[in-house]
This record gives C-alpha cells, sequence and structure tokens, in this order.
C-alpha cells in the first residue's frame, strides 16, 4: 500500500465528506428554526381556531356559512346594508334572495372590512335582454365603492374582456369565462388584501385579489393599478384600511343571496361606517368642567376628538359607541327622548361632558 497516496486519498475523501457534511448540516440549520418565534412541529405553538366550515350551496338552497363568518345577507333582511349615504336601502328582500331595484344606488354593508374573504352569489335576470355592458351588470365593491369585481351575464354574450363576468374592470380580464346561464345561481369567493397608506397618503402596498368564479380560479393575486373605473386608470387616493363592502345597481335586476365575508389577521374590532347626519349629530363641544371641554368635529366619514389638547380619530362600532385606535379611548354618546345630542361619556364614564354648543 503507497502510504502517501493513503495519506491523500484520505485527506480527499475527508474533506469531501466535510464538504458533504457541510452542505448537508447548513441547510439543516437553516432550516431547523426558519421562524425565530417557534421550533419545527412546536407543540406550545397556538392550535388553529376550529371553524365548523359550513355547508355549500345547491341550485335550489343556498348553503350555510362557516362558524366565524360575518353573515351579510343570510335570504331574509337587509339589516347589514344601507345606501350609500347610510340611509335605509330600497333594493328588496323576498324569497330568499335581494335585488337590485334600478335608480335605487349601491347598497354598502354598515360595517367595514379590511383584509378579507368574501363569498357572493348571484344570478343574471331572465329572460336575458340587453347587449355587451347592459347585460345583468352589476359589481362587487372592495373599498367602498372604488375596487369592482364585475358582476356581469357573460353567458354568449360578448364584451371587452377587462368588463366581463369576474374581470377586476378596467385592469384585469378573468383568465377563464366560467359564466352560467342567467338564472342560474352563480358565485364568487374573492380574497381581498386592502390597500396601504402612509400617514402622509403615500402608497405602501397596492391592493390585490384572488377570485374564484363558481370554483374556477380567474384571478390569481392581482395587483391593482389603483380604483378601477371606465375609460381611464386612475391612481390611489387613500382612504382607511377598512371600509364597506357594497354591491353595484347599474339599472339591471341582478339577484343576490349567501353573502358571508372572514375577515383576515387579528381579531378585529367591529367597526361601522355611519351616515354623515348622523356623525354630524355629533359635532360640537361638551363641556366637562368649566375649563375643561371637549370638542367632536367630523372629518369625512369620521369624528375627531379633541380632549384635553391631545386630538383623535373616533371609530364607531355602534351607531353611539366609539372607540379610538391612537390611544385607548372609548366613548358613548347620549341623547334625549326627543333625539337631540345632549352628552358625551369617555373613559367608561370617567368624563362626562354636557354639550353646550
Ligand atoms: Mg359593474
Amino acid at each position: 500500500m503507497n502510504n502517501s497516496m493513503f495519506g491523500l486519498e484520505a485527506l480527499r475523501a475527508g474533506f469531501a465528506g466535510m464538504v458533504g457534511a457541510a452542505c448537508w448540516l447548513a441547510p439543516l440549520g437553516a432550516l431547523a428554526q426558519p421562524d425565530p418565534q417557534w421550533l419545527g412541529h412546536d407543540r406550545s405553538r397556538p392550535a388553529p381556531a376550529v371553524v365548523d366550515p359550513g355547508t355549500a350551496s345547491t341550485p335550489d338552497r343556498a348553503g350555510r356559512a362557516p362558524s366565524d363568518a360575518v353573515v351579510l345577507f343570510d335570504g331574509k333582511d337587509l339589516s347589514a346594508w344601507a345606501s350609500m349615504d347610510g340611509s335605509p336601502t330600497r333594493w328588496i328582500a323576498r324569497d330568499g334572495y335581494m335585488e337590485c331595484v334600478q335608480g335605487s344606488g349601491y347598497v354598502r354593508t354598515l360595517e367595514c372590512f379590511g383584509d378579507c374573504q368574501l363569498h357572493v352569489e348571484y344570478a343574471s335576470p331572465v329572460p336575458a335582454s340587453g347587449d355587451g355592458q347592459g347585460r345583468g351588470n352589476s359589481g362587487v365593491f372592495f373599498g367602498l365603492d372604488r375596487y369592482e369585481v364585475q358582476v356581469l351575464d357573460s353567458f354568449g354574450n360578448r364584451t371587452y374582456s377587462d368588463g366581463s363576468a369576474g374581470s377586476v374592470y378596467g385592469q384585469y380580464p378573468p383568465l377563464v369565462n366560467a359564466s352560467r346561464p342567467p338564472g342560474q345561481w352563480q358565485s364568487f369567493d374573492i380574497l381581498y388584501t386592502a390597500p396601504r397608506f402612509q400617514a402622509g397618503g403615500q402608497l405602501v402596498s397596492p391592493a390585490r385579489m384572488t377570485v374564484f368564479h363558481n370554483g374556477v380560479l380567474v384571478q390569481n393575486n392581482v395587483e391593482l393599478t389603483g380604483p378601477t373605473s371606465w375609460l381611464e386608470r386612475a391612481p390611489y387616493s387613500p382612504h382607511s384600511e377598512k371600509t364597506p363592502i357594497s354591491l353595484q345597481d347599474h339599472g339591471n335586476p341582478v339577484r343576490y343571496r349567501n353573502i358571508w365575508v372572514r375577515e383576515l389577521g387579528k381579531p378585529a374590532r367591529r367597526e361601522l361606517m355611519l351616515a354623515r347626519s348622523l356623525l354630524d349629530s355629533y359635532v360640537g363641544t361638551y363641556e366637562v368642567t368649566r375649563n375643561n371641554q371637549i370638542e367632536v368635529a367630523r372629518a369625512g366619514d369620521q369624528l375627531q376628538m379633541r380632549f384635553h389638547g391631545v386630538s383623535f380619530l373616533l371609530f364607531a362600532e355602534s351607531p353611539t359607541h366609539f372607540f379610538a385606535k391612537t390611544t385607548d379611548v372609548q366613548c358613548d354618546f347620549q341623547k334625549s327622548a326627543a333625539g337631540q345630542t345632549i352628552s358625551v361619556s369617555v373613559g367608561e364614564g370617567a368624563h362626562v361632558g354636557r354639550k353646550v354648543r
């Protein structure tokens, strides 16, 4: 045996072994703890919440929503919906569906939602009438009235592709046309990611959507260029992360049923968009003591409170109960039997201000 060769072979083998071990060990080390919070297969990691998934719809019967969903329409009433200004809608609910009434305007949810999973079912009018954009036109909007997934009778009805059923209107045609004939119930399952804006209004991340039409993928995590609109690509303008969802009145009696939403991310506090007329009834000056006043103003669709020299936005959890997000302040407005706002209590009644003007 040649000792020097043996030594060289051994050295090479050892080196190869070390390289092999290094190649083998390095990824293992990297994979062993991909999340610094948890070990792989960590048994102390919280178990996923248990959710009853509900049931699928059939042509004759609407399914049941998952147990953790907010049911927006269960076939009975329009209590979760309002006109865009917050007043009662003229859309009708009967026989398990809600129907757009021409000229009544969009309907929006009272409650606001950020990133979410939305299930909605619709049926196009029968007999089909009109052509192109004029046949069974409606829409599902996120961001109040900014980002539309097109509802249209696209069964044998050619129109511009970025305006057909399942399109992100004016931006992305659906990957396929999975439309059913008019009169049949169809579904959209939509994952919506709200755009994010800096405090100064600059866009941080755009809105995104994934859409299944009748269970078929038609939008795969597309990035919206801004609000959807006709004839133009409008730029983003800043808005709240949580906004109502709305359905479009485009003049056609489109029907909806079985609408539910699951908000994604951390458990959210219920947040309503109230009518500006109601918000205006709270605007004014409230006197806690002669030298201690609370000022309430309206800023768009929200109230702003100034107390002890600090200003903060208020978010509505009910028509009378509000909370701040920048400080742990809650407040309740009280009204007289005649409907006049008389006082506000802040911090669970620790400070009560009487409305003086
Ligand atoms: Mg539309």
